[in-house]
């Protein structure tokens, strides 16, 4: 399915397709994962309030300046607070880290602390340090814990939050690899794992740390995979997740630049370089570019306007 909405700041068409081997577990909550709704992906929620959050996190979201979902968020809460996994090619500015955050803390709410449930796989150390900040801002109030893993510091307050159980684990592919040889770092109790910015990954080529990373892991997870794009290697790798994920596609709308309107006149091509000529002369703008399909007709062009006497 497809459908253009403009419910966020910055608009943009949203596909989303879902394929599931087995059906999606149904929560405790009321609301229709936005993508199973009727008409999805047409304007359904535009509050926060409806996508059955905690009261904490709402606050949360609130305390951030969130007024309302951005189109991922609007289209993965749902489908995460309903167990699903997914795929979603989003970039970065697009809200996808509050989009996998809030649904992973507002699941490990309910559950006992003590034990690393959550594991967010991330490219650099920037990033891991980012998703970090983001996570501290949203999860105040809900006593949840989180730890970034990357390498080039010391691995000491690292080991100390495996083996405390941090809840959350905010990791880089290399630096994890070399925690998962103890056996402080096995990570059973593992329920969701995020792959962000999996297409940086594999830019980087930490794509076969990831694959050991997974091998690692029980597979038993809820897993999200997040990419600015898909390309096969990141697809092949979605193929790997427990269940086929729901998948979401978001297509930036091309916008003009800023201070840049857009204008179309209907007007039979005789009449073109006389409509031109018109509008230069009614509105004598600083500078003009004109494209033109050849070069023949852009000699054409000019050669009309200097005839004109427009310089
Ligand atoms: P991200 O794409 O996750 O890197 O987020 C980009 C920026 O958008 C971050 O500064 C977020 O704090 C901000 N952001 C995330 N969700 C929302 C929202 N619903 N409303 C306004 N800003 C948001």
């Amino acid at each position: 399915m497809s459908n253009d909405r403009s419910t966020s700041p910055s608009a943009r068409s949203v596909k989303t397709s879902m394929r599931s081997a087995r059906p999606a577990k149904r929560s405790r909550r009321t609301a229709k994962p936005a993508s199973q709704a009727k008409g999805a992906g047409v304007e359904a929620t535009v509050s926060f309030d409806q996508l059955n959050l905690s009261p904490d996190l709402l606050r949360a979201a609130r305390r951030m300046g969130y007024t309302k979902p951005t189109p991922i968020q609007h289209e993965a809460i749902p489908l995460l607070l309903d167990g699903r996994d997914l795929m979603a090619s989003a970039a970065t500015g697009s809200g996808k880290t509050a989009a996998f955050l809030l649904p992973i803390l507002d699941r490990l709410q309910g559950r006992p602390r003590g034990s690393t449930r959550a594991l967010v796989l991330t490219p650099t150390r920037e990033l891991a340090a980012q998703i970090l900040d983001h996570f501290r801002a949203l999860s105040a109030g809900t006593g949840l814990r989180a730890a970034a893993v990357y390498g080039g510091v010391s691995q000491g307050p690292q080991v100390k939050a495996f083996r405390t159980g941090t809840e959350v684990i905010i990791a880089t592919p290399g630096r994890l690899l070399d925690h998962f040889q103890h056996s402080y770092a096995k990570l059973v109790g593992l329920e969701f794992l995020v792959l962000d910015e999996a297409d940086r990954m594999l830019d980087l080529g930490f794509l076969p740390d990831v694959r050991r990373i997974l091998n690692h892991l029980r597979g038993k997870q809820q897993t999200l995979l997040f990419s600015a794009t898909l390309p096969a290697p990141i697809v092949d790798l979605a193929q790997r997740m427990r269940r086929v994920p729901a998948t979401i596609h978001f297509e930036p709308k091309p916008v003009p630049a800023h201070g840049i309107t857009h204008r179309a006149y209907a007007v039979p091509p005789e009449l073109k370089t006389r409509l031109l000529l018109e509008i230069l002369r009614r509105e004598a703008p600083d500078r003009v570019l004109a494209f033109n399909r050849t070069r023949h007709r852009a000699n054409r062009l000019a050669e009309f306007l200097d005839r004109h006497s427009v310089p």
